[in-house]
């Protein structure tokens, strides 16, 4: 087994539980802004349509077809049309108490601080690479207690290139100093995380808690996180 120096994170759907605290900060924005007495008149079923429109729009936004701005109240433009809701003004309101919550959820993984202890423990070198937007991740980790255990947290914005493009990689090998053959990422995200390490010959932990098929491989897979104790 190699021997390995710095650990390279993901951070949401992997140690943040983005879909747990997404869930509660959307809940807050439906009650805040009235949306039922507005004709969405169920939480569950808007919430449903809200996820499928995000996962398509950021497919949109890493393949560079929209801007970042575009991406957050389009989401919430999209989902109100299933409601006969047509309303940009109420878009971009939803946009931003929903980007002003979200952060401060608390919400992490089964074994998410442990492992971290874990690993600052053994003296890894832990790092965040995350394609998330530089302020929201900062506030995220410091509000789920994750932050005393990163040393670098790179995320897209500062990066200028988003997982899986290998410059994200490179930036954050410069950045660390760490190499390819000392390092390895973690992630949930098969395409951003396992086949953009990769690209700069990283070993990768696929974390598949829902055991998602896939065609490739991978040189580990978990289905929960205390498993890096296992490789680590
Ligand atoms: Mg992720």
């Amino acid at each position: 087994m190699k021997s390995y120096e710095h650990i390279f994170f993901d951070l949401d759907h992997t140690l943040w539980d983005f879909e747990k605290n997404s869930v509660v900060t959307m809940q807050a924005v439906f009650n805040e802004l009235s949306l039922q007495e507005k004709g969405v008149h169920d939480f569950d079923s808007f919430y449903a349509i809200y996820h499928e429109i995000n996962e398509k729009l950021w497919a949109k936004y890493r393949s560079k077809e929209i801007s970042r701005n575009e991406l957050r109240w389009k989401r919430m433009y999209e989902a109100l049309t299933h409601y006969k809701i047509f309303n940009e003004k109420l878009s971009h309101e939803m946009s931003d108490l929903y980007l002003h919550i979200l952060p401060k959820q608390r919400n992490v993984f089964p074994y998410a601080i442990d492992v971290l202890q874990y690993c600052r423990d053994k003296s890894y070198s832990i790092h965040l690479i995350t394609n998330g937007f530089e302020l929201t991740q900062y506030e995220k980790i410091k509000n789920a207690g994750i932050d005393e255990f990163i040393n670098k947290m790179i995320t897209s914005e500062q990066a200028m290139s988003m997982k899986p493009h290998k410059e994200i990689f490179e930036y954050a090998f410069l950045l660390t100093g760490a190499r390819s053959h000392n390092s390895i990422m973690i992630g949930d995200s098969y395409e951003a995380d396992i086949e953009g390490a990769k690209t700069v010959n990283m070993d990768q932990v696929y974390f598949n808690p829902n055991k998602i098929e896939h065609p490739g491989t991978t040189t580990f897979e978990i289905t929960c996180l205390s498993e890096i104790k296992n490789i680590l």
